[in-house]
């Protein structure tokens, strides 16, 4: 049950039921997705071959405003999963209070193996497939899991060239140069180490004595990475698929980033000359697994990559003195029930990586005023929403009102949510 992501997420919602003062009738409801459309793709290849891709868009639950969520593109996509993840979108846009509901939308393809051509087609002929269903007042696309501002231009462009005219505010995370704004792609990476402070104040312990291991070292592993290091925290350790790299000294961010940007796998990464480099071993002190990272003794595990990563089979493994969801769903309902028990805290993934939906909010906010706001105001504005959910969810999880802080941001996005449907009423 556990490695299917929709059921974790039904099984995260009947958790917080409980606590959750939400009509019976309405919960039922929240637990089913408006719609999904799924579309067929032929995209003629550089090669010459014509190769035929699936991809999906659920629009989940948009009692609260358009719909609002990323487009991943990634091997594994499945239906269920980009459901799963239009669930979480929307009671994330719940839990920060945005006026949007939640969607998502995938791709299954491997993005490394198709060239830039590749990836415009793909992403033309998807956006074509998805746009009678999306749209400023609609439904609007964002970045995700290997997908970037590039994408979200070629989107912007198939869908304008559509309407006939310049349509920014169709998609979020685009480059400034065709209305993006500051801060947007570092957004969920800033909102990360945000909620890590905020934590840290919470808990009282010392962030600049703290160490961090980051499983994931993509747009938001790194720049958590980089804005935790300038916090005061030692990032330890961190990953991508090929492996992880573990100094308890501390590693270099910047010198990391600079490596990932240029192509280099983290599996070769050497800090310098006298460290070894090579193949993954547990024995290599400097080159563990991403199972080995995930079980680390360090005061804050960064969950950065995919869902279901802390499992029943690893939750006693744990030796993590917090955790902080970057990633959508990375722990199961099993193991969170340990952690638990643990009273290890969890920040959940709807908190902890909202910050990529609440700058996409200010993005689309600015698009709809024709108006550009400095990065300052962009990054204060989102210290304070996501700052004033975290004082939310403390304030819920504090009296002992729920067990956890998921349980506790949940009550409030599913109280949110469903007050909107009750005032909405059913029709006709
Ligand atoms: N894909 C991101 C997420 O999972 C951002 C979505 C958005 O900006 O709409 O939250």
């Amino acid at each position: 049950m556990t490695d299917d992501p929709f059921e974790n997420m039904l099984a995260q919602m009947d958790r917080a039921a409980e606590y959750a003062d939400v009509d019976e009738g309405v919960f039922e409801r929240l637990k089913h997705p408006e719609r999904t459309l799924k579309v067929t793709l032929p995209v003629e290849l550089e090669s010459g071959e014509v190769e035929v891709f699936e991809g999906y868009r659920c629009q989940f639950d948009g009692a609260r405003g358009p719909f609002k969520g990323g487009v991943r593109y990634h091997p594994t996509v499945t239906q269920r999963e980009v459901e799963a993840l239009a669930g979480w979108m929307t009671w994330k846009a719940a839990l920060v209070d945005l006026p949007y509901g939640g969607a998502k939308g995938g791709v299954i393809c491997e993005p490394k193996e198709l060239t830039d051509r590749d990836l415009e087609r793909l992403t033309r002929r998807y956006t074509e497939g998805i746009r009678r269903m999306i749209g400023p007042e609609v439904d609007v696309p964002a970045p995700d899991m290997n997908t970037n501002p590039q994408t979200m231009a070629w989107m912007m462009d198939t869908y304008s060239m559509y309407e006939g005219y310049a349509v920014p505010q169709a998609v979020t995370g685009k480059p400034l140069e065709i209305g993006g704004t500051p801060g947007r792609v570092e957004a969920t990476g800033r909102g990360v180490s945000i909620v890590t402070e905020r934590l840290f104040e919470y808990l009282d312990r010392d962030l600049s004595e703290a160490t961090v291991a980051i499983q994931g070292f993509g747009n938001v592993g790194s720049n958590a990475a980089r804005l935790l290091d300038d916090a005061g925290a030692r990032i330890v350790a961190t990953s991508d698929v090929t492996g992880a790299a573990y100094d308890p000294d501390g590693l270099d961010t910047e010198v990391l980033a600079e490596h990932v940007a240029d192509g280099g796998l983290i599996e070769e990464y050497t800090a310098g000359d006298d460290r070894p480099s090579g193949l993954v071993t547990d024995d290599d002190p400097d080159h563990i697994t991403n199972e080995t990272l995930l079980t680390l003794d360090v005061d804050v595990l960064i969950p950065a990559a995919v869902e279901g990563v802390i499992t029943a089979d690893n939750v006693d493994d744990l030796r993590a003195g917090a955790i902080v969801e970057a990633a959508n769903g990375p722990t199961t309902v099993a193991a969170d029930e340990t952690l638990s028990g643990r009273d290890v805290p969890v920040v959940p993934d709807i908190l902890a990586n909202a910050g990529g939906v609440i700058v996409s909010y200010l993005e689309w906010v600015q698009n709809a005023q024709e108006f550009s706001w400095p990065l300052e105001t962009v990054n204060a504005e989102l210290e304070r929403r996501i700052g004033s959910a975290f004082d939310e969810t403390i304030a819920r999880y504090d009296g002992g009102e729920t067990p956890d802080l998921r349980t506790a941001a949940y009550t409030l996005a599913l109280e949110r949510t469903a007050g909107a449907h009750e005032y909405r009423g059913l029709f006709p």
